[in-house]
């Protein structure tokens, strides 16, 4: 769970103020809606430069990039994200989704394919620490 901002704009052409404002209106809903208290913050269509990365810094948030990307605002078949992230996913994958009808019907299928690898589904913060641990069996 990550900040992707609120209106999914090109981070390196904002003014510093909206900048600020796209990743506070979403850190206040994040707060608000699901209690979550998110460290990261992850531009939309990885679009983004220093002044970016310093202001969500500035916030609280280390900037982070996904490894897989669901390309859920295609409208793929719930099939075709499913078969894209089995291929695709293996220890320290981190995937990119919106809350699109592609990736909540993909949703039971990704997890199933994930852990049929052996793996463990985990928050950014879990996949990106140090102390993660390898549980994944090697073939
Ligand atoms: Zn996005």
């Amino acid at each position: 769970m990550s900040n992707h901002a609120y209106s999914h704009p090109n981070m390196s052409r904002l003014s510093a103020e909206r900048a600020k404002l796209e990743i506070s209106k979403t850190q206040d809903l994040l707060h608000k809606t699901l209690g979550v208290e998110n460290r990261w913050f992850a531009p939309p269509s990885g679009d983004f430069n220093q002044k970016t990365v310093d202001i969500a810094s500035s916030m609280g948030l280390q900037t982070v990039l996904w490894t897989v990307d669901t390309v859920d605002w295609r409208k793929p078949s719930p099939d075709a994200v499913v078969a894209k992230i089995a291929k695709n996913t293996e220890a320290g994958t981190l995937i990119l989704m919106h809350p699109t009808a592609a990736s909540s019907g993909a949703l039971k299928g990704m997890i199933q394919s994930i852990r049929a690898k052996g793996l463990v589904l985990g928050t950014v913060s879990e996949t990106l620490s140090s102390e993660r641990v390898n549980t994944s069996a090697v073939e």
